[in-house]
């Protein structure tokens, strides 16, 4: 949800949004152009070359054998669920600091959510808070690349392996995030990706795709998405499958923006160092990386006690920023009776987490701005550094 315009106090100061779309799309205004030209004469408009290209190119970036263009993000963590047949009676692992779609998703496949709490430095689930909520009826650890940043895979991977549950994981926050090297996507049985356009690879409205290794995994998912048809069968429908394609416009706004996305993730790496060396303070902590990840750095939170009024003085002065996520998805009222047991660690962070304004085109200037005014809100509110 945007919110209002803020009300400026000071005629020169600078205005600093939480995100700016505009500025990406100017990039690859060419490339858009001749895009949309392309899927207008081709009267190709879902599916089709276009949708083909783009799940070559995304499964390449991934490091994948396989892409399959879907609806949206959501629906690429259902469809992965159903297609690896995981539905009533089996417990998925979700972390309970997510975007609610994740346990969304598991929800409506027909499986059992089970939350988990996070550590409290990396506000990610680690193998550690995962192990103790397994289950005879867990079938698969879903882990969330949240705010582009990963927990340890090794030690993710080596507890699915041992616990035999499948790994899937929701990167619709991790384009190009990388863990020792390897891109977020191709470590589980399969990677989730949401499109939206806020993401940082977007598209002009609502989109997704799964990647994954297996190709027969890749083909059931496929015909899930398209009203369980087979593969060029016409009206054979050999599975109970919704609609969730890909459209030909929103691929060709991919494929022209997918160049750019390495060069994007570089300017917002740039920027978070640059936050990193500017903010300071005993009252402001930082979400903690691992030193084996590289970040697609999709968004930049940090900690500070009284959450609310910092975030309602930075408006003040003109300066966007979100909170991801105020309610824990436990915490949720449809979503409750998922979770008997208080998850501390990310209850705690509810109430101080803050996301900075952080996208590829922000200024040198405009992250200054904003640490030298976050600087001096927090040591005015909390002075003795809470
Ligand atoms: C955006 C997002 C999703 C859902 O993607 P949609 O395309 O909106 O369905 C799922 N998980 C996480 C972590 C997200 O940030």
């Amino acid at each position: 949800m945007r919110a209002a315009p803020p009300t400026r106090t000071d005629a020169t100061a600078l205005v600093v949004p939480f995100n700016d779309l505009g500025a990406m799309t100017a990039d690859v205004a060419e490339a858009l152009e001749l895009a949309w030209k392309d899927v207008a004469t081709s009267s190709s408009f879902v599916g089709g070359r276009r949708v083909e290209q783009f799940e070559a190119e995304w499964s390449a970036f991934c490091g994948t054998g396989h892409a399959v263009g879907v609806g949206n993000g959501t629906d690429a963590i259902q469809l992965v669920l159903r297609g690896l047949g995981i539905g009533p009676g089996d417990e998925v692992i979700v972390p309970a600091n997510s975007f609610i779609a994740t346990a969304e998703a598991v929800v409506l496949a027909g499986a059992t959510p089970r939350f988990v709490d996070v550590d409290p430095e990396t506000l990610l689930a680690t193998a550690d808070t995962i192990l103790p909520a397994i289950t005879s009826r867990t079938a698969a650890i879903v882990v969330v690349g949240l705010y582009g940043n990963l927990p340890s895979m090794d030690d993710i991977l080596r507890l699915a392996a041992d616990k035999h549950l499948a790994l899937i994981e929701d990167a619709a926050q991790a384009h190009g995030s990388t863990w020792r090297g390897r891109r977020a996507g191709s470590f589980g049985v399969a990677g989730c990706f949401s499109f939206y356009p806020g993401k940082n690879l977007g598209a002009f409205g609502d989109a997704g795709a799964v990647v994954t290794g297996d190709g027969a995994l890749a083909e059931r998912i496929r015909s899930l998405g398209n009203h369980g048809r087979e593969a060029d069968a016409g009206h054979v429908h050999t599975l109970v499958g919704t609609n969730s394609r890909l459209d030909a416009l929103q691929a060709a706004v991919l494929s022209a923006k997918l160049p750019r996305l390495t060069a994007w993730n570089r300017a917002r790496r740039t920027s978070v160092v640059a936050y990193r060396q500017l903010l300071r303070g005993p009252g402001l902590r930082m979400v903690r990386v691992d030193g084996q990840v590289e970040s697609s750095c999709h968004l930049h939170v940090v900690r500070v006690p009284s959450r609310d009024l910092v975030r309602q003085r930075l408006h003040r002065q003109g300066i966007e920023t979100g909170v991801h996520y105020r309610v824990p998805c436990h915490l949720q009222e449809p979503y409750r009776g998922f979770a008997p047991d208080p998850l501390p660690a990310v209850e705690q962070a509810a109430g101080e987490i803050l996301s900075l304004p952080l996208f590829p085109h922000i200024t040198r200037r405009q992250v200054e701005h904003v640490a030298a005014q976050l600087n001096t809100i927090v040591a005015e509110l909390d002075p003795h550094g809470g």
